[in-house]
């Protein structure tokens, strides 16, 4: 970073790894190998991307910042399998990449993990593996059970399609500079359970309807949310023949609940 006179940027949420020991952690639960095509988002000044190249078959790696653009191009530019993609990662058209990436293996920047998260599952169908280093709160709400605090529409949907697995806990000392939050590696295996587009769209309204206004009743919650919601009194059936109060409030559904609920009322 001093060779390049990079300067760490908070609003970018560059907090860069510092301790090789963190690379082998990492490493240990995403198993990288010559039949992998690896997705990194923010490449920062190289570290994690120096780390993955030389064990992978192709390494994607995405950065904002043109800034580090000297740094992450010294860092893999002796690798022939790299590829850099300059731009932010919430806009770039992820089905460019070619070949198609397989697994995501990131320290996410803080500010947009979930987001970007989210689109991968969304937009990129070939992964099946994410490996993420995030913030201890996003980590513990990706993960988060019904009835948990943290739990919300993004732990529902996030868990209607991949398995979440918080890994272990990073030490803050870990990066450069110290961030002053904690963090968590987290791993997702995608679920083979395929939706037509209009039960996904159907399933994803009823999610976010569901928990618009947490401190409400789900069916109060839906009718809020969604002017075109089913009628409160055939919400309330469904969720008594799901095993749940008529009140039932979103936080009590599973992300399986979810999925019975919507096809009770007849979006999926
Ligand atoms: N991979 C490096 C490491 O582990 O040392 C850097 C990780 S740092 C936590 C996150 C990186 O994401 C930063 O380099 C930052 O510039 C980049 N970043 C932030 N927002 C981004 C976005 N929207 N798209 C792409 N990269 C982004």
């Amino acid at each position: 970073m001093r060779r390049f006179s990079v300067r760490p940027n908070r609003e970018l949420g560059q907090n860069f790894l510092v301790d090789p020991n963190i690379l082998s952690v990492i490493g240990g639960v995403a198993q990288p190998g010559a039949g992998d095509v690896v997705l990194e988002i923010g490449g920062g000044a190289g570290a994690l991307s120096e780390y993955l190249a030389p064990r992978v078959g192709h390494l994607h790696v995405i950065e904002v910042d043109m800034h580090l653009r000297e740094a992450l191009t010294d860092a893999t530019g002796a690798f022939g399998n790299v590829t850099l993609h300059w731009g932010d990662a919430m806009k770039l058209d992820l089905n460019e990449l070619h070949p198609g990436p397989g697994k995501v293996i990131a320290n996410l920047p803080y500010g947009v993990a979930t987001a970007v998260l989210r689109r991968t599952i969304d937009e990129l169908a070939t992964v099946d593996r994410w490996v993420v280093m995030v913030q201890r709160e996003v980590g513990e709400r990706l993960a988060a059970a019904p009835g948990d605090r943290a739990y919300g529409a993004s732990s529902v949907l996030v868990q209607l399609a991949c398995e979440v697995k918080v890994q272990r806990a990073i030490a803050r000392t870990v990066f450069y500079p110290v961030p002053g939050v904690d963090s968590v590696l987290v791993e997702l295996r995608r679920r083979n359970e395929p939706r037509t587009p209009q039960a996904d769209a159907a399933l994803r309204a009823l999610v976010h309807g569901a928990f618009a206004h947490r401190r409400k009743a789900l069916t109060g919650s839906l009718a809020l949310a969604d002017s075109e919601a089913p009628p409160r009194e055939r919400v309330q059936r469904a969720l008594v023949a799901l095993g749940h109060p008529p009140d039932a409030r979103a936080q009590r559904l599973s992300p399986e609940d979810f999925v019975a609920l919507a096809a009770a009322l007849g979006g999926a």
